[in-house]
């Protein structure tokens, strides 16, 4: 009966909700990223393209994702495509091995070097954000170009944002995805807004080529201000999916844009964040089941 059950369930996922998660990913595979790199590259947008995947525990799989992500890299700079990877590092076995983690991301980081690429790394939940920001901090010294997300819903944020701009560091700052505890990040919109402002501040004052990856209107607002008294190199980052009309108007406004784009077959846990946080899309998925 179970197994039963479960087999219906698993047909609903991919006969109903793939179709609407395929707004937010480009689709199963590389080839699938590059047409999507290529059109944003087309309307002034770069890509910043991430191989579907978390928490991978098997070696033979995390090492299958450093593999993918070569041939990401190679098909970009073959490709002539402004764009560049976005990894996680759960996906290279954080958590289950982390020395093996450590040399997979190297791999993928001397290869971001190689073909003159960027390489950011995603934050992921909070029992690794610690590592991940040690990691990045590790790695940033060996290796140039690197940057990290960080999230403003995070307590700690501001203490991170002040560690990685003390070395030098680059940082994507975005709100935060993940389910967290009020122990670990701010519980309301207006005091995870307010860190942001914060954090975007010091971006500005101190930072240099990071990225202010929001569709939050007022948040670009306060942002384009900012940039008016400073000299740093920023961009905006936004979802594939979200707020297009933003991205064009801010390209035409003269702003660098990128847009993150997925792809992959392990599309559930990265769209489930996507319909949980803006409730149109909750009613966008009902009405496609009836
Ligand atoms: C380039 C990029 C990289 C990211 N990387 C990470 C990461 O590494 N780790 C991490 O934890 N999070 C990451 N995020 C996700 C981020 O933390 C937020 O969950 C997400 O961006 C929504 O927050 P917001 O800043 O857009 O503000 P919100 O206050 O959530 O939204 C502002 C407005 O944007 C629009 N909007 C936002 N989300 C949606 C949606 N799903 N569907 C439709 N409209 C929407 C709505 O108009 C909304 O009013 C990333 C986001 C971006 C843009």
């Amino acid at each position: 009966m179970w197994f039963l059950w479960r087999r219906y369930a698993l047909g609903v996922k991919e006969k109903v909700v793939l179709p609407l998660a395929k707004r937010w990913i480009s689709g199963p595979d590389l080839s699938a990223a590059i047409d999507d790199a290529k059109k944003a590259n087309s309307r002034g947008i770069g890509a910043v393209v991430n191989f579907l995947g978390e928490e991978i525990m098997d070696p033979t799989a995390a090492d299958a994702q450093v593999e993918e992500y070569l041939r990401l890299q190679a098909a970009l700079a073959d490709g002539g495509i402004r764009g560049f990877a976005s990894v996680k590092l759960t996906q290279l076995g954080m958590g289950s091995d982390d020395e093996a983690m450590r040399n997979r991301f190297d791999k993928i980081a001397a290869n971001a070097e190689k073909t003159s690429q960027l390489l950011w790394i995603d934050m992921e939940g909070s029992k690794f954000t610690e590592k991940t920001v040690a990691t990045y901090l590790d790695a940033h010294d060996h290796h140039r170009s690197l940057g990290v997300a960080i999230q403003a819903y995070a307590r700690r944020s501001e203490a991170d944002v002040d560690a990685i701009l003390n070395r030098g560091g680059m940082v994507r700052l975005v709100k935060g995805a993940y389910r967290e505890g009020s122990d670990f990040a701010f519980p309301t919109k207006p005091e995870i807004n307010k860190n942001f402002e914060r954090l975007m501040t010091a971006l500005f004052e101190r930072g240099d080529g990071f990225a202010i990856a929001t569709h939050d209107g007022a948040l670009i607002e306060r942002a384009k201000v900012l940039a008016e008294s400073s000299h740093a190199k920023f961009r905006f980052e936004l979802l594939k999916g979200i707020r297009d009309d933003l991205k064009v108007d801010l390209v035409k406004s003269g702003y660098a844009v990128s847009e993150y784009l997925p792809y992959g077959d392990r599309w559930w846990a990265y769209s489930k964040r996507r319909i949980s946080e803006h409730p149109s899309n909750v009613w966008l998925l009902l009405r496609s089941m009836v």
